[in-house]
């Protein structure tokens, strides 16, 4: 089951915007956190020659929110990436798997 990648959302109010793009200029990364403003979350179609999947795409949104959510808090945490993918990849499986009572 997939869910959607969000076109943009807010953290302390800031806004935060969601740009899908083909691949980066280095062609190597599959996502990006961009802090300063327009504050940027780049996820991209191709990395490493490859295309990525859907799921792959998801789960680079989670990695780089979590960038994101880590900057926000000022954490010392924020660009340690053992950290943010162990973090990010358990924060998308609860989003994929949450299920919610059916409202009436
Ligand atoms: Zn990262």
């Amino acid at each position: 089951m997939t869910h959607p990648i969000p076109t943009s959302f807010r953290l302390r109010r800031r806004k935060w915007t969601v740009r899908r793009l083909t691949s980066s200029v280095s062609g190597k990364h599959a996502g990006l956190c961009v802090p300063p403003p327009p504050k940027q979350i780049r996820i991209y179609d191709i990395a490493n020659n490859r295309g990525r999947t859907a799921h792959q795409q998801q789960k680079t949104f989670w990695h780089e929110s979590t960038h994101a959510i880590l900057m926000t808090m000022n954490h010392k945490l924020a660009r340690n990436e053992a950290f943010v993918t162990g973090f990010s990849l358990l924060l998308e499986e609860l989003v994929r798997t949450a299920r919610f009572e059916e409202s009436a």
